[in-house]
């Protein structure tokens, strides 16, 4: 998969509608400090599904919202479409929209779809919210020091396999509502007996 552009509004930093255009290969954010190269690598993770607003540098998702500033008042939603190409050249446009009291929705190709979705869209992909292709400030030394059932799940990220756990839980929890059926069933039947 390719991603080709990103569209923000109202979040983080990024009060005003941008689009930046992703080139093929490898890119970096540069810039003044606070100038919001974070906030960027966030966003793509943020369209990606993470839903952890400590991996936002949040307390609460919410808080992606633009908060305001002296001079600009806050904005009631944040909104981030990811566009980009997959490995049959098919158009993917993802977009997530969090509205203050509503939480998040998510769309891809104009449908609404669940987070989970877009997840396992990205996990099948070999990318995604955790990707080690997104390299943040301090993700290096963090690697170095990672203990090796982390690094196998960075392995497992990169090899596009990491979807496979949820839908193996998925599997197991319908497994285990099935059993528990059959055996209210397997009662029932010894009742009639
Ligand atoms: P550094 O080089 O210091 O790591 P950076 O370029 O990575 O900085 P970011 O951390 O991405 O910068 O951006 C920080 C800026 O984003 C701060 O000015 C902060 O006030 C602003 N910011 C973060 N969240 C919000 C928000 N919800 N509303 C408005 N501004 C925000």
């Amino acid at each position: 998969m390719q991603i080709k552009r990103l569209k923000l509004s109202g979040f983080k930093s990024f009060v005003e509608p941008a689009e930046l255009r992703i080139e093929p290969g490898l890119t970096g954010v540069v810039g003044p400090n606070g100038c919001g190269k974070s906030n960027l690598l966030e966003a793509i993770r943020w369209v990606m599904g993470e839903n952890s607003p400590k991996s936002m540098r949040s307390g609460g998702m919410e808080d992606v919202i633009f908060a305001g500033t002296e001079s600009r008042p806050p904005r009631d939603f944040a909104e981030v479409v990811l566009h980009a190409e997959d490995d049959d050249g098919e158009d993917l446009d993802v977009t997530r929209r969090i509205e203050r009291g509503a939480g998040s929705a998510y769309r891809v190709n104009g449908n609404d779809v669940r987070a989970k979705d877009v997840s396992l869209t990205f996990a099948d992909a070999a990318t995604g919210a955790h990707s080690p292709a997104l390299v943040s400030q301090g993700k290096i030394a963090q690697v170095i020091a990672a203990k090796p059932a982390e690094r196998r799940q960075m392995l497992e990220e990169a090899a596009g396999i990491a979807g496979l756990h949820v839908r193996r839980r998925d599997a197991e929890s319908k497994l285990r509502s099935t059993e528990k059926n059959l055996e209210r069933l397997e009662d029932l039947m010894a009742g009639l007996d």
